[in-house]
């Protein structure tokens, strides 16, 4: 195995507390903690944000060797060579724009149903279907799930969707449940357009999905842009969450 081409550290002094901490020849790294960084910042409010204060905490060379290993080696070693969290290195990658597990969707076979089988399709997500963004940290997912009880129903939209179905955790004497499940944003997308025209009850959840899919690959598109969910995307998660809300 080739060694890494990370440069040797070096020790510097804590700029806050004095503290002596290993560092790289960098000019970038002056504090030794999140704690210092925040500390010797808290008469600036406008540094006062976490994105501004994490960047001090990753120096250049770090993310040099970042940006040229992260595809090629595994994960595990990375964080072995820069003495860092699986979590901190991903939160990294992510934020530079790395993906390591990138694997395409399939199709789904849409195009060969006929208006009759779409607007059939339309129905059974009206009744069926759960449209929804899932949140995590911050990032939103769109996502379609149809459940059903009815084997037949589900194998066609195994086949219309090309998605595997999965059984879904029944109690008791209930029949068996399966769910199909879309979950990527090119075939959402693709699905809950040309259902649309056909939608009723969840017409309204569909086209926030919709909106949220455009406004969120224009925003990434653009230089520079955080992953963060910000206001306008945080106010459709929420619309999206009223409307599937249970109950009254
Ligand atoms: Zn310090």
């Amino acid at each position: 195995m080739k060694s890494p081409q990370l440069p040797s550290k070096t020790i510097t002094t804590c700029k806050q507390c004095g503290k002596k901490f290993e560092s790289y020849h960098s000019k970038n790294r002056k504090y030794c903690s999140l704690k210092c960084v925040n500390k010797a910042f808290s008469s600036y409010p406008q540094y006062k944000h976490l994105w501004r204060l994490r960047k001090d905490l990753w120096e250049k060379e770090e993310i040099d060797f970042l940006m040229s290993n992260y595809l090629k080696k595994p994960t595990e070693q990375i964080c072995s060579y820069l003495n860092r969290t699986r979590d901190s290195v991903y939160w990294k990658a992510s934020e530079l724009g790395l993906r390591k597990y990138y694997k395409p969707k399939q199709e789904t076979r849409l195009e060969t149903l006929s208006v009759a089988d779409l607007a059939y399709l339309a129905g059974i997500i009206d009744g069926e279907a759960m449209v929804s963004l899932h949140c995590s940290k911050n990032f939103a997912h769109p996502r379609v799930v149809i459940t059903n009880t009815n084997r037949q129903l589900i194998e066609w939209l195994e086949y219309v969707l090309n998605r595997k179905a999965y059984k879904k955790p029944s109690s008791g004497k209930r029949r068996d449940c399966w769910a199909v499940a879309i979950c990527d944003f090119k075939n959402v997308k693709a699905l809950l357009r040309s259902i649309l025209p056909y939608l009723r009850a969840k017409r309204k959840q569909a086209e926030l999905v919709l909106e949220y899919c455009q406004y969120r690959e224009l925003k990434l598109k653009k230089p520079g842009s955080k992953g963060f969910l910000d206001k306008y995307e945080q106010e459709i998660v929420r619309n999206i969450r009223v409307l599937n809300r249970r109950g009254i």
